[in-house]
């Protein structure tokens, strides 16, 4: 655990104690702070009571005075649509607000630091998509290097959890745009931007707010190393912002598609081969294509912006190269499950938002598409260019019959409405050479808990169909 530092003494309210609530509460216990906690589900503040702490309703009358902080959750509105009414009663009376993360940042540098040849660094990843994808395979990277690494944020452990970095150590932050928005110290030593496309614009006010969000990382923080991938013009306003020129090698600029050879420092992946440039030199080159746990340009993407970071920290290109042929990937991210009679089947049931459903599809030939669930603002359209590939999709969810609609008439779609019915439909129709993909480019809620049990559920389907 990270004992958090400076709040000694000092009455902290923690808002949400689902894990990191929890965590934060302990963390603030151990550095000599008094948490006072709070959850408006009642299993939350039974858990809390069950560890001994005291709760305390903020938006009780008087609940706040005394109080330094609040301290609250990633999944609780701290602005829009609305603040919380817990938050609103803390913006009122002045309480300052922050995170997990805001703590993490003010709390991990310890005193035996400066007893240290080689500090720790702090990786922090940020972006819409690949963020869990490229943070667990830096942490691989930097692990097959030798380095001592802890992988944590929405992937991982909780931030305050981890054990206090060892000399040399790394520790690696998958960070949300909740999180990089609310956090008051957002302090890493490299920061990571792997691209922008709308997602949760509901709690950031719009796209301008969901960048300014992630913007953040890099704005506050002052990271020695920024790798951006600039993609998209977010990206190359933000490598612009953090450098001065091209020539800049404080940014590691990053492309899944353009060649960047210009005097800078660059990483990135044409037809399936990595390259690094430096001060307009290529020093590295790495075939990607038969990497199993890296399908498509969007791997592609992630392995050049995990290949930068390593680089950053010292790590020679062929070491990095045996490091991502041994990445496994992560579940529900284009992840292979099974395969039989030529049929491939791959779960993506991340694949929650129209961006990175149009990835998967442009990862395979020949798809029998599953897809559907609970849409997301914005429509259906972005995913029209990419379904030359689909021979039909077959269409999950409640609203399945608005969401087929959604997709026109450049495919023929079949409503299932179940996944059940979908993976028998696929099986029934897939032909050798074909990949039948989950790929919603929709959130799960309006069937399952969690994208994790919707791919749970695809997964355990087809190994029952087809007998794997
Ligand atoms: P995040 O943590 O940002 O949600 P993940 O690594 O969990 O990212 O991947 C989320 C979804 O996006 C998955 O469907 C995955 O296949 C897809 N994806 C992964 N990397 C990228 C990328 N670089 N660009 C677009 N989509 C991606």
């Amino acid at each position: 655990m990270i004992p958090v530092r400076g709040l000694d003494g000092e009455k902290v309210v923690i808002l949400g104690l689902g894990r990191s609530g929890l965590t934060a509460a302990r963390a603030i216990l151990a550095g000599g702070g008094e948490p006072l906690c709070w959850d408006d589900g009642a299993a939350g503040r039974e858990r809390a009571e069950a560890e001994g702490f005291a709760l305390v309703d903020p938006t009780r009358a008087g609940a706040l005075a005394g109080v330094s902080l609040l301290v609250t959750s990633p999944g609780i509105p701290h602005l829009y649509p609305a603040p919380h009414p817990a938050i609103a009663a803390a913006l009122k009376a002045g309480v300052p607000v922050d995170n997990d993360i805001g703590l993490f940042f003010r709390s991990v540098a310890a005193d035996d630091w400066d007893t240290m040849d080689k500090i720790p660094r702090v990786v922090a990843v940020t972006g819409s998509n690949g963020k869990s994808t490229t943070s667990a395979l830096i942490a691989h990277l930097l692990a097959e290097a030798g380095r001592p690494v802890q992988l944590a944020g929405n992937i991982g452990r909780g931030v305050l959890d981890i054990d206090p970095p060892e000399e040399g150590g790394v520790v690696v932050l998958e960070l949300s745009s909740y999180q990089t928005e609310l956090a008051r110290a957002l302090t890493p030593d490299i920061a990571v931007f792997t691209n922008l496309s709308p997602d949760h614009l509901d709690r950031h006010g719009g796209y301008g707010g969901y960048f300014a969000a992630k913007r953040r990382l890099f704005a506050e923080g002052g990271p020695d190393r920024a790798v951006i991938g600039v993609d998209e013009a977010e990206g190359q306003f933000l490598a612009d912002q953090m450098g001065e020129g091209l020539a800049d090698d404080r940014v590691i600029r990053v492309s899944a598609g353009q060649k960047l050879d210009g005097p800078g420092w660059s990483v990135f992946a044409r037809k399936g081969f990595l390259a690094e440039y430096r001060k307009g030199r290529q020093v590295a080159s790495i075939d990607l294509r038969g990497i199993k746990g890296l399908p498509g340009a969007h791997n592609h993407q992630n392995a050049c912006a995990a290949y930068a970071v390593a680089r950053t920290l010292g790590a020679a290109p062929r070491l990095v190269e045996a490091g991502l042929h041994s990445f496994a990937g992560l579940p529900h991210r284009s992840q292979l499950v099974a395969e039989a009679a030529g049929v491939r089947f791959v779960n993506d049931s991340k694949a929650t938002n129209v961006d990175s459903a149009a990835k998967a599809l442009q990862a395979f030939d020949r798809i029998r598409w599953i897809c559907g669930g609970l849409e997301k603002e914005g429509g259906l359209a972005g995913l029209h260019p990419y379904l030359g590939q689909v021979a039909r999709a077959y269409v999950i969810g409640r609203e399945a019959e608005h969401f087929a609609l959604g997709l026109g008439a450049g495919v023929a779609t079949e409503i299932c409405g179940t996944m059940e019915r979908a993976v028998a439909r696929a099986v029934e129709d897939a032909a050798p050479g074909e990949t039948v993909l989950l790929a919603p480019a929709a959130a799960s809620f309006d069937q399952y808990d969690s994208f994790e049990r919707r791919g749970e559920d695809f997964v355990a389907r087809v190994r029952a169909l087809i007998g794997a």
